[in-house]
């Protein structure tokens, strides 16, 4: 029986610093860095990063930039000619309706180009400190496996139950968590479950044998 406290203290245990591997110096660059982090992973979002920012340091200069000349900096990540798109317009849109600043809300950063739930919660959590559980690829894995969500939840649905189950003021640090678990341990292929607390009542384990 899956027992979200349980799951939250361990998770404490195995990894009580857990936190944000993306670079950054504040909201833009936050913003920029995990949009350019999807179907990538954060080592090469870290590798491009510093040129792109010193190149385009705020969301004027990424304004006036062309799509080629910002490819040019993020060619080595996956789905480079959109984010190279997305990135200038997010350029624009900020520049024009939020006089060059990140918003605050999620419902202002999902209405930037690139930017959905995912990325927006991430930017509340890190650069707000607005109470929020994103849910990427590791933490919808391993959501699923606990049974803490079902196995067709998209994201958004599998964020919505985290939520629920978790106390508010266990999001932002519990999300670091389930991520570090994702990496270190629950792995999408060959998972470490001899490594693993949860083995008494995993889907995968169950499926398995
Ligand atoms: S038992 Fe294995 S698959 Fe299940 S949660 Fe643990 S590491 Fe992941």
């Amino acid at each position: 029986m899956t027992d979200p406290s349980y799951i939250a203290s361990e998770l404490g245990w195995l990894y009580p610093d857990a936190h944000c591997t993306l670079d950054f110096a504040n909201p833009f660059q936050c913003l920029v860095a995990v949009s350019l982090s999807a179907q990538t992973t954060d080592k090469k979002v870290n590798e491009v990063t510093p040129a792109l920012f010193a190149a385009f340091p705020d969301p004027e200069s990424l304004s006036q930039a062309s799509v080629e000349e910002v490819g040019g900096y993020i060619r080595s990540l996956g789905l480079w000619k959109n984010k190279a798109k997305n990135l200038v317009a997010l350029g624009k849109e900020l520049s024009e309706r939020f006089d060059g600043q990140v918003p605050a809300t999620e419902k202002e950063l999902t209405s930037l180009p690139g930017v959905g739930i995912k990325t927006a919660s991430v930017v509340l959590a890190e650069c707000f400190q607005v109470p929020a559980f994103p849910v990427d690829t590791h933490v919808g894995r391993v959501s699923k496996r606990l049974y803490l969500a079902s196995l067709s939840d998209t994201p958004e649905q599998v964020m919505v139950k985290l939520k629920k189950k978790f106390p508010i003021e266990s999001w932002i640090a519990l999300h670091h968590r389930f991520i570090a678990f994702g990496r270190d341990i629950c792995h999408a292929q060959n998972p470490g479950c001899n490594r693993c607390p949860f083995t008494s009542f995993c889907r995968y384990l169950k499926s398995a044998r």
